[in-house]
């Protein structure tokens, strides 16, 4: 076919279909209860799929055999009108996960920034799609020990490097976890990070997330070396508990 010519109809739409992205849940207006956009009202599009099998992972039912969510496929057009539909002056988007990287999100940035949507990602940094270099927001979110996953810190740099305005938000649980915290921000100073006091899903209520806050407060305040980190909560989880689609 001669190059410019439209393609006829029937391939239009297989072109579409291609362009679709496995998604669990299009949820918001909300508040970003995580990291640097601690606060920010947007909606959320979560996708499915992660690279990554966290003991703790509080989205399990987007990858773990068992626990799977059931997957839509759709277009950026549909993931769209969907937002308008739910949200229709919000003008923020964080896409979640998961791993969103695994996926081909090109498509559906450029027509989030088309209609003058804010886009945030979130990540474990365990790819570099160079769409990363084109969102607005990245908060990448390396595991400690108690995640039960290995480091990849080769992974981690490519992440922040490809990132175009990456901030950093490890989960702490234990004192092995500070530690591994620790060494990410000592790698990556200029990287603004924040501390997460970790919540097991199921597990742990109000009081015992107060309590882990409380220690992880403290062991920050007591190392000169991180203080320049940011200590928080999941406010969600503050405001609404370990609810699905807040
Ligand atoms: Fe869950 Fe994130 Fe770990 Fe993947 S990287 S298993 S989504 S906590």
């Amino acid at each position: 076919m001669a190059q410019g010519r439209p393609l006829p109809e029937p391939n239009r739409a297989a072109t579409a279909r291609a362009n679709t992205l496995r998604v669990v849940e299009i949820f918001g207006p909300t508040l970003q209860g995580e990291g640097r956009q601690i606060g920010r009202t947007t909606m959320f599009v979560r996708l499915s799929g992660c690279d990554w099998s966290c003991s703790w992972c509080d989205s399990a039912f987007t990858w773990k055999p068992g626990s799977l969510a059931p997957v839509l496929r759709l277009t950026p057009r549909e993931t769209l009108q969907r937002l308008r539909d739910l949200g229709p002056t919000c003008r923020s988007v964080t896409i979640s996960g998961g791993n969103p990287t695994l996926q081909d999100c090109d498509p559906l940035v450029d027509a989030l920034h088309a209609a003058d949507y804010h886009v945030h990602v979130e990540t474990q940094g365990s790819r570099a799609p160079g769409w990363l270099g084109r969102v607005d927001a990245v908060t990448v979110s390396p595991k400690g020990p108690s995640s039960g996953m290995p480091p990849d810190w080769d992974a981690l740099e490519a992440t922040l490097r490809a990132a175009a305005d990456p901030d950093l938000k490890i989960v702490v649980f234990s004192d092995a976890d500070f530690l591994f915290a620790r060494e990410v921000h000592r790698r990556h100073p200029a990287v603004p990070c924040t501390l997460q006091a970790g919540n097991r899903v199921g597990r742990d209520r109000r009081g015992r997330l107060l309590a882990r806050l409380r220690w992880l407060a403290g062991r920050a305040l007591a190392d000169p070396d991180m203080a320049d980190v940011r200590v928080l909560p999941q406010l969600h989880v503050l405001l609404w508990g370990n609810r699905r689609g807040v």
